[in-house]
């Protein structure tokens, strides 16, 4: 670090309530780790803001100094974008509180809350909105994208359930998008990611949910695979909403439900949630534990904080990660045989293969209704390539890589915005189809500079560069 720096970072600091964290500090190695290990950047600077007013003394600070910026909401990124080499990391992990107003159905969340924060906080009235599967997830970087989970079928993606967000611009000002403010960043914040500028608050609509709630696995060998793939197919085409089902392809974990000679062997789970009267959902369940010789089940009524928690083990934070990922609109007989031989070479234990079901509400709205615009995506199939040791990474990254592309021809050419790795940034587009293009004119509005860049990245449109050079 430059003595200039030094003296700038001093004085940003005695702006801030928050904390500033630099290469020399204690904090600083735990601080610049983010759930996925192979990540290894060394930011300049990690700035814990404790306020909206440190978010926009932080973003100033990067926009006069011509500094590299990232934004960590949970650090579970795949791609490792919410850190950046020998820039300003905006680390908003202090700012997790969560008011709800149960009458109205209404939570506002800052913008480092976790989905476990946002679930314990709706759920001691009994509500919740839908976010994703595995509870340290960051709430800013999952909505942003998008957002889905068990009650997506049932109550739409997490966008649609977004009323409004708290937003510091590039410019360093604090603005509030719904459908009436600033509606075309409140268009392009449900799906554009984190280019539009840093999201303090997010305020979403709430459903009635549990709080206990039917839900589970009923495992199959993988040695059944392709007939028990080829039921599930026909069940979810007529599943109701209130019915999810995912499937996940991967070794048998030490689940005490499981037999033991059982465990380390290749699976099929059928892990399900539904979002209705546990009762009438057991209805719905019986044909699933008819799709071949069931290895193990274990579903029944839990709370649903608790299955929002299910998958956490086997996603913990600090294994090697490397995914991909492609949307589906159905699921073909070619595309199960790739997954069944992807399954026979496993590279670790720990890779697997999730398909996960959309549909239902996350498919009605039109495309263009928000920035995300995959409505017909029926499914997505993610390949988790992890692992432990550095010495595993070409052979686990070869495998996932080999799986995305044997399972290409059965794609629907879509893309999650939230799963594109850091080598992806070329599927940007397809992340966003046509709606990339209005994209490009609102990130020309509120972030001509491009100062949001440390991520899947829509660049200001060209009119714009031209204008500015003119002005
Ligand atoms: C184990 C695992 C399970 C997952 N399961 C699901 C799932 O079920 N459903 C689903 O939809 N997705 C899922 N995801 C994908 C997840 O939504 C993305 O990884 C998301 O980006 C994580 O958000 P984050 O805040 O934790 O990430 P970060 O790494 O902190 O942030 C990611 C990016 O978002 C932007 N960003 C973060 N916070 C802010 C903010 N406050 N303001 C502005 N921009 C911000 C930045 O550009 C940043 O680079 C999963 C990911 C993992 C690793």
């Amino acid at each position: 670090m430059t003595q200039l720096q030094a003296i700038r970072f001093a004085e940003l600091k005695n702006r801030l309530r928050g904390e500033v964290i630099l290469r020399n500090g204690d904090a600083y190695e735990s601080a610049r780790k983010v759930w996925n290990a192979t990540i290894d950047k060394h930011p300049a600077v990690i700035v814990r803001c404790s306020t909206t007013s440190d978010v926009v003394h932080a973003v100033d600070f990067a926009r006069n100094s011509g500094i590299m910026l990232a934004v960590r909401g949970g650090g579970h990124n795949i791609a490792g974008n919410a850190l950046c080499d020998d820039g300003i990391v905006i680390d908003l992990s202090q700012m997790r509180a969560a008011s709800v107003d149960p009458g109205a159905r209404r939570v506002t969340i800052e913008g480092g809350a976790t989905l476990a924060d946002l679930d314990a906080a709706t759920q001691a009235h009994g509500l919740a909105t839908p976010v994703g599967i595995n509870s340290t997830t960051g709430v800013a970087g999952l909505t942003l994208g998008g957002g889905f989970g068990w009650l997506s079928r049932k109550y739409g993606m997490t966008i649609d359930n977004l009323e409004s967000a708290e937003v510091v611009t590039a410019a360093g000002k604090v603005v509030r998008a719904s459908a009436r403010e600033h509606p075309d960043l409140f268009w392009a914040l449900r799906g554009g990611g984190g280019n539009f500028g840093v999201v303090t608050r997010f305020e979403f609509r709430l459903h009635p949910v549990g709080p206990d709630v039917l839900s589970g696995l009923i495992v199959y060998p993988l040695s059944e695979a392709k007939s028990v793939l080829q039921k599930y197919r026909d069940f979810a085409a007529k599943a109701p909403d209130e019915l999810s089902v995912w499937a996940l392809l991967r070794q048998a974990p030490p689940l005490p439900f499981l037999p033991r000679e059982s465990h380390g062997t290749g699976i099929v789970a059928l892990a399900l949630l539904y979002a209705g009267i546990p009762k009438l959902g057991q209805l719905f369940l019986e044909p699933l534990r008819k799709f071949g010789t069931v290895v193990g089940e274990h579903v029944g009524v839990q709370p649903y904080t608790n299955w929002q928690k299910a998958f956490d083990p086997l996603l913990a934070a600090g294994a090697r990660n490397y995914w991909k990922s492609h949307n589906l609109s159905t699921l073909s007989d070619g595309l199960f045989d790739a997954v069944i031989e992807y399954l026979g070479k496993l590279p670790s234990p720990q890779c697997e293969i999730f398909i996960g079901a959309l549909g239902g509400a996350a498919s009605r709205p039109a495309p263009d209704a928000a920035a995300y615009p995959h409505r017909d995506a029926q499914f997505v199939m993610n390949v988790h390539g992890r692992w432990e040791k550095p010495a595993d990474d070409a052979r686990c990254i070869g495998w996932a890589r080999g799986f995305f592309n044997a399972s290409a021809p059965f794609a629907s050419g879509g893309v999650y915005v939230n799963f594109l790795t850091a080598d992806e940034g070329d599927r940007v587009p397809a992340a966003y189809g046509s709606n990339y293009d209005r994209l490009a004119r609102v990130k020309r509005e509120y972030d001509p500079d491009n100062l949001f860049r440390m991520n899947q990245n829509i660049k200001p449109s060209g009119e714009c560069v031209m204008r500015r050079t003119s002005n």
